[in-house]
């Protein structure tokens, strides 16, 4: 005979009184329940490339396997993973890292959520341009910091203003995130852009963390932050990793690049939580974040698949009476303005008050998956990741369109 846990309501810390669960992953693990149930469903949802992981960097996972590559490595990765990306940041950002000032991190967003417990204090805060992606604010949170959003739309192309940074300083500020391309918006800042930023921080101590994870997927010049502000090098962590260059979602492989008196103890911080990402996953990252002809082939015909695919989503969602979208310069999402869908009868008189109710009736109704734009801290609008097949574009428009006609 086996017992089963009793229902009851566990005290939990005061940290996570406030914590929303990831609704990006929600999605994804949601859809996933539904086509367990054989329920035929077009994810617009998790931004996640549909492409295989390139095979070489498939043959050095195996590889690995095959030579026993399968212990404890040491913290932040293998000395020749940390050289390969040190090598890479030097490359992006014409500055010199070495390997001291990389840590591998178990994807993007342990580096993102290593860098807020390392960073913040309790109350202190930090500054968060929205749209923003899901995770940042509560990252923020779980490191006892107060994320303060800076809102921004179409009209100035969903990106901050050195004034609004201006007017959003405070004593207490400990670091500002910067993500371009942005999730969700596909923004990207110019060079110009970027050093009216860097004009209004410098002078403070504010430490700038640059989620740079669609820098290859960008459909024009990338300005890179530490190339517009390298004096800013002492006090920047530019966050990166192989999930979306090289479709590696799940392989978990991320990495933070930065002074060392950041970087050592965030090391420090894995030492006690996940000591490092699979052995295994780091070999093939090893192959990824080496310079290699077949492979920027390969990420160039990935890149020119999602211009294509941008290109489509949005001439589809042009078709859809209501729906307004900034062309995204960079990533694989749009992210339409649906205001003018709300309140009003769609199909067989359904009525939607929010974009997260629009979101709940496009997946019941549509069988589509969509993230709404609260999950983004901006109400109004939908995402949607055209990381998808062209079929699965056009079929999922299709629904989208029939869905929201009265
Ligand atoms: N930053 C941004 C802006 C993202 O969209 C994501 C999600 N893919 C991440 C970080 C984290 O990516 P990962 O943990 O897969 O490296
Ligand atoms: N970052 C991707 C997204 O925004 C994957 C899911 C996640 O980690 O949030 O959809």
């Amino acid at each position: 005979m086996t017992s089963t846990i009793q229902q009851s309501s566990p005290r939990l810390s005061k940290r996570l009184a406030l914590l929303q669960p990831s609704a990006t992953v929600g999605l994804g693990n949601r859809i996933a329940q539904l086509r367990a149930q054989g329920i035929s469903i077009i994810s617009f949802g998790q931004g996640e490339p549909d492409f295989p992981t390139p095979a070489p960097i498939k043959a050095a996972a195996v590889a690995a396997i095959e030579a026993n590559q399968t212990r404890y490595t040491p913290t932040g990765g293998i000395m020749d993973l940390r050289r390969a990306v040190a090598e890479r940041v030097t490359q992006d950002t014409g500055i010199n890292y070495t390997p001291n000032q990389i840590s591998v991190t178990t994807g993007a967003k342990e580096a993102i959520f290593l860098a807020c417990q390392a960073l913040c204090d309790e109350g202190e805060e930090v500054i968060v341009p929205a749209p923003y992606w899901v995770s940042y604010v509560e990252q923020v949170r779980l490191a006892g910091a107060v994320p303060i959003v800076i809102e921004t739309d179409e009209t100035t192309g969903f990106k901050i203003t050195a004034e609004q940074l201006q007017e959003h300083l405070s004593p207490r500020t400990r670091g500002l995130i910067l993500n371009t391309p942005s999730n969700p918006t596909g923004a990207v800042y110019t060079e110009e852009e970027l050093a009216a930023l860097a004009g209004v921080l410098r002078g403070t101590p504010v430490v700038v963390i640059s989620d740079e994870i669609y820098d290859a997927i960008c459909y024009v010049d990338y300005a890179r932050w530490l190339r517009v502000a390298p004096d800013f090098a002492d006090r920047t962590l530019v966050i990166n990793g192989a999930s979306k260059t090289y479709a590696m979602t799940g392989w978990r492989i991320g990495y933070v690049a930065g002074p060392e008196g950041i970087v050592g103890p965030i090391r420090s911080i894995q030492s006690h939580s996940t000591t490092h990402p699979a052995s295994i996953a780091q070999h093939a990252a090893l192959v990824a974040f080496t310079p290699s002809t077949e492979l920027e082939q390969t990420v160039a015909g990935m890149v020119q698949a999602f211009h294509e695919r941008r290109d489509l989503i949005l001439a589809a969602l042009q078709e859809i009476a209501g729906v307004t979208c900034m062309v995204p310069d960079g990533a694989f999402y749009v992210f339409p303005n649906v205001n003018s869908l709300l309140n009003r009868p769609l199909k067989a008189g359904a009525v939607c008050a929010t974009t997260g109710d629009l979101a709940e009736y496009l997946l019941d109704q549509a069988r589509i998956g969509v993230v709404p734009g609260e999950a983004f801290g901006a109400p109004g609008y939908l995402r949607l990741s055209y990381a998808q097949s062209n079929a699965d574009i056009a079929e999922g428009m299709r629904r989208f369109a029939e869905a929201v006609t009265g």
